[in-house]
């Protein structure tokens, strides 16, 4: 096993979620088992994996135009917002707006709070506070996958009954169709970069990091063939642009949502297709 250079922490939350690690790879549809991930809340969350949340964007919509984030928010009914410790996304924003990194993480913390509160005022939902390292699931990222929710559909895999950490994407309500492979993007950045469990080589053709598809069964650009191609191009994009080593580095997965969970949980009266 592959220790060196990984954290204790992240470590631990391996050898904690092994097992459910496999089950999720041998059986992916696992995930609907549990409904509890799927009820709804309205609150939106980083698609970090160490937050939890049900709706989620890449910093609570930070890096969305403000005319996105809104419309995002209507989508997803969303009525309040949080920012989040050391959140990548808001490092990311951060560099966008004043042209260079944050000096430190205190900046950083400062900086993603007050522009969170000021994305919920201008958006007219509610800034819920800044979810603290205390608060977080796991302090150091140690995510094993990413759920890649493409049905309009609240989805938690903290939830799920598979409490392996893993960043969530809620792309189906996400109004720009090119967006949410971006945020895939970022999540492979991250999982593979020297702050994720990838660095050192922990993911590999026998432990790939897995990418889970989740479809809208009424959407055939959202489901099946279609989701799976969009997310293997997004895998190669990343391999592209040097996040990510080789495409056996990545198992991507696609799960339709069940009809029954869907009448029950799916959002549908979008505004977007
Ligand atoms: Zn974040």
């Amino acid at each position: 096993m592959v220790t060196q250079g990984h954290s204790a922490e992240a470590m631990r939350a391996w050898s904690l979620r092994q097992d459910l690690y496999a089950q999720l790879r041998t059986n992916p549809a696992d995930i609907f088992r549990t409904q509890t991930a799927f009820a709804d809340d309205n609150v939106c969350v980083c698609i970090d994996g160490r937050v939890k949340g049900k709706k989620n964007c890449a910093g609570a919509g930070i890096l969305m135009t403000p005319l996105e984030r809104m419309e995002y928010y209507r989508n997803a009914r969303i009525g309040g917002i949080m920012s989040h410790e050391d959140c990548g996304a808001a490092g990311l924003a951060y560099k966008r707006d004043f042209g260079h990194a944050p000096a430190s993480s205190e900046v950083l913390n400062d900086w993603a709070k007050f522009e969170t509160r000021r994305m919920a005022e201008e958006a007219g939902v509610d800034y819920l506070g800044h979810v603290t390292p205390e608060m977080m699931h796991c302090g150091k990222h140690a995510e094993l996958a990413t759920f890649f929710v493409a049905a309009r559909l609240p989805f938690s895999a903290h939830h799920a009954g598979i409490p392996l950490d893993g960043f969530v994407v809620s792309e189906g309500f996400y109004p720009n169709p090119d967006y949410g492979t971006t945020e895939l993007g970022v999540t492979l950045s991250i999982a593979f970069g020297q702050h994720g469990m990838g660095h050192n080589e922990f993911f590999s053709k026998d432990r790939p990091y897995l990418v889970v598809g989740v479809g809208d069964p009424y959407r055939d650009s959202h489901r099946g063939e279609a989701l799976y191609s969009k997310l293997d191009r997004a895998v190669l994009e990343a391999i592209e642009a040097g996040y990510v080593p080789t495409r056996e580095h990545v198992e991507v997965h696609v799960v339709d949502v069940p009809l029954d969970i869907h009448a029950r949980y799916a959002l549908l009266d979008v505004v977007s297709a």
